[in-house]
């Protein structure tokens, strides 16, 4: 599972989940997915996809341990 960046021909973005880039390609070249905000199926990858296996720049915060570091007082609890 991989999250994408897509940007629409009005230039909303917004992320959507993959399998994985082939994934990606496949359903922008199929037109299956739409802009949530205008409904545009003229959509692009962006150019902001976070590295594939790696954890450099979420988008959000997010706990380091992947199943909760199980610090009650850790703020990214949840
Ligand atoms: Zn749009």
């Amino acid at each position: 599972m991989i999250s994408y960046t897509l940007i629409c021909d009005k230039d909303h973005e917004f992320a959507h989940h993959f399998d994985g880039y082939d994934d990606c390609q496949a359903q922008l070249q199929a037109k299956t997915l739409a802009c949530p905000t205008c409904g545009s199926k003229d959509l692009v990858k962006g150019l902001s996809a976070p590295n594939v296996g790696g954890q450099s720049a979420p988008d959000f915060p997010t706990c380091p341990a992947a199943s909760g570091c199980g610090n009650g007082a850790c703020a990214m609890k949840g």
